[in-house]
C-alpha cells in the first residue's frame, strides 16, 4: 500500500470464542496483561508490495520459522494505549493519533516501514469493536491495546528486513494498583543505563525492555519496584524510569521535567499532563534534573512531590527513593495533592467524565 491508500479489513469471525460465563469470570479479576480478547487484528508488509492482506482473525499463535529476523536482530517495536468505557455505554480511545505518530517515528529509527495513521487507528477500532464484550464495565477498568510490528523475513544477514508482520492484540486491565493508588519504591541504577545519545531511547521498541530487565531486577534485589535510569554520558541527570516518565512538583506549585533530548520515551500521559498543568495556570518547565538536585531538593522541601506517568498506571507517586549511598522519601513519599489532582484530571478526561478542551477522546462506538 503506498501513501494514503485505504484498505479494508477482512472480517473471519473466531470459531471458538470464550464463552459468555467463562469471560465473565476472566474479566472480572483481569490484573494486568494477562488475559487477552477473542480476536486480533494482522496486516502483512512486503517491500515493493507495502502493506496487505489486513485481516481481523482468531487470536491464535504465529507459525514462525527459527531464520525469521526479529529472533536475531531484535528489530521490532509496539505500542500501548487504552480504550475505556464512557458513561453513555460507547467505548473511546484515548489519544490513538498520537501513538500512531510515535509508532510512525519508532518504525523510522528501527529502519522500518511505517504503518500509516489511517491503517493504525482503523486496526484498533477493529479490534474494539468484535471484542466489544471484553471491555471491563468497572469504574476503572479498561482494554489496553497492544499494536506491534515486527520483521518477519526469513534471513540472517544483518539489514533491515523486506517483511515485516504488523499486529494489535487486545488484553482487558483493571486497575494498575488493586487497593488504590499506591507509591512506588524506586532503585537509582548505579550500573546500568538506559539509553545513550544516538541510541534507540526514544523509540517504544522491545530492545530498550530487554536491555533493562538486569536493571529491574537489581531493583527488586534492593526491595523497589522500579527502576530510575540517570543519564549514561554524565551519570547525573535523570532520565526516567524504565516505562514511565518523570515529574517534579516544586514548592512554587511549579511541574518539572526532563526534556526529550532523545534518550527518553516521549510519553504521552507526560505530554497529556503538561499540558493539563499548563492549562490550569501551572508553570511548567522541560529541564534537565539532576540526582543531587532530587536528593538535596528533598531534604530542604524545594521540591514536594514527585511522580512517575505513563498509560498502564496512569500517574503513580513515587516513594522511597533508594541509592547506593542510601535512601531518603519526598516529603512523607505519600501521594501528594498536585500529583493526584493532576490523576484525577486526566483519568476523568479519559473515561468521559470530564470537558475534552484538546480533543483528545476518540469515539468508537
Ligand atoms: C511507553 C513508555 C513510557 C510512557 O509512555 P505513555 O505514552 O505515557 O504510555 C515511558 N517510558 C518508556 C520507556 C516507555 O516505553
Amino acid at each position: 500500500m503506498s501513501g494514503g491508500d485505504k484498505i479494508d479489513f477482512e472480517i473471519r469471525p473466531s470459531a471458538a470464542p470464550v464463552s459468555a460465563a467463562e469471560r465473565a469470570a476472566m474479566v472480572a479479576n483481569p490484573g494486568f496483561g494477562r488475559i487477552f480478547t477473542d480476536h486480533m487484528a494482522i496486516v502483512r508488509y512486503a517491500e515493493g508490495k507495502g502493506w496487505y492482506d489486513a485481516r481481523v482473525e482468531a487470536r491464535a499463535p504465529l507459525p514462525m520459522d527459527p531464520a525469521s529476523a526479529v529472533l536475531h536482530y531484535a528489530q521490532e517495536i509496539f505500542e500501548g494505549l487504552k480504550a475505556y468505557p464512557t458513561p453513555d455505554g460507547g467505548v473511546a480511545m484515548f489519544r490513538p493519533d498520537a501513538n500512531a505518530a510515535r509508532f510512525a517515528q519508532s518504525a523510522a529509527r528501527m529502519a522500518m516501514p511505517v504503518v500509516p495513521t489511517e491503517l493504525f487507528l482503523a486496526s484498533l477500532r477493529e479490534i474494539i469493536t468484535i471484542d466489544r464484550e471484553w471491555m471491563p464495565d468497572s469504574e476503572d477498568g479498561s482494554l489496553y491495546l497492544r499494536p506491534f510490528a515486527f520483521a518477519s523475513e526469513v534471513f540472517l544477514g544483518v539489514r533491515p528486513a523486506m517483511e515485516y508482520l504488523y499486529l494489535v492484540i487486545a488484553s482487558p486491565v483493571g486497575p494498575y494498583f488493586a487497593g488504590g493508588v499506591q507509591p512506588v519504591s524506586v532503585w537509582v541504577s548505579p550500573d546500568f543505563t538506559r539509553a545513550a545519545p544516538g541510541g534507540t531511547g526514544a523509540a517504544k521498541c522491545g530492545g530498550n525492555y530487554a536491555a533493562g530487565l538486569s536493571a529491574q531486577a537489581e531493583a527488586i534485589a534492593h526491595d523497589c519496584e522500579q527502576v530510575v535510569y540517570l543519564d549514561a554520558v554524565q551519570r547525573t541527570y535523570v532520565d526516567e524510569l524504565g516505562g514511565m516518565n518523570v515529574m517534579f512538583v516544586m514548592d512554587d506549585g511549579s511541574l518539572v521535567t526532563p526534556p526529550l533530548s532523545g534518550t527518553i520515551l516521549p510519553g504521552i500521559t507526560r505530554d497529556s499532563v503538561l499540558r493539563l498543568a499548563e492549562r490550569s495556570g501551572r508553570a511548567v518547565q522541560e529541564r534537565p534534573v539532576g540526582f543531587d538536585e532530587w536528593r538535596t531538593g528533598a531534604a530542604s522541601g524545594r521540591i514536594r512531590e514527585v511522580f512517575a506517568c505513563g498509560t498502564a498506571a496512569v500517574i503513580t507517586p513515587i516513594g522511597t527513593v533508594r541509592h547506593p549511598g542510601g535512601e531518603f522519601t519526598v516529603a512523607d513519599g505519600g501521594p501528594g495533592e498536585v500529583t493526584m489532582g493532576l490523576r484525577q484530571e486526566l483519568v476523568d478526561i479519559q473515561r468521559g467524565r470530564a470537558d475534552d478542551p484538546f480533543g483528545w477522546v476518540h469515539r468508537v462506538r
